[in-house]
């Protein structure tokens, strides 16, 4: 798995649910990697559904949501996942915060150059999900086609 796999499944992940995705990080670095095996998942599950929620600010279901977050996460290489979160979840706002509405710049690459030999860029790429776009060729959207984040294509604009 490389990044850019890694990055969809832990995007569908935060965008189905960011707090449970949230939690299960921090699940994750308080048990540890090692021991988010399926079979430790589903005997924790267990043990956690035979508790008494009723005075819990957590159901059991959602605590095990998370558990099974975190094991689902713990799959993937952890280099991954931390490059991940460094990259796409913000420790200093709310998660309302976390919207995808402020524009970031896209990622241009190209070592092409036009007739009056200025540099020009023949790919642009979206800085979260990494979606390639052809500059030129396709729409600059707004926002990403693939992972919805808003786009600034201000560099493009300018070449
Ligand atoms: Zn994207």
């Amino acid at each position: 798995m490389n990044y850019k796999e890694a990055s969809k499944v832990l995007m569908k992940m935060q965008r189905s649910n960011e707090i449970i995705f949230r939690m299960a990080i921090s699940h994750l670095m308080d048990v540890g990697i090692r021991h988010l095996t399926d079979e430790n998942v589903e005997y924790t599950c267990e043990e956690i559904m035979k508790q008494d929620d009723s005075h819990s600010i957590m159901t059991n279901e959602f605590q095990c949501e998370i558990v099974r977050a975190a094991a689902k996460i713990a799959k993937i290489e952890h280099t991954l996942v931390l490059a991940y979160i460094a990259k796409n979840i913000k420790y200093d706002v709310g998660l309302e915060g976390l919207k995808t509405d402020e524009p970031m710049k896209v990622e241009l690459k190209g070592d092409g150059y036009d007739d009056n030999g200025n540099l020009y860029y023949e790919y642009a790429y979206c800085p979260v999900c990494e979606h390639e776009y052809e500059v030129d060729y396709d729409d600059y959207d707004k926002f990403c086609r693939e992972c919805g984040q808003a786009l600034d294509w201000s560099e493009v604009a300018e070449n």
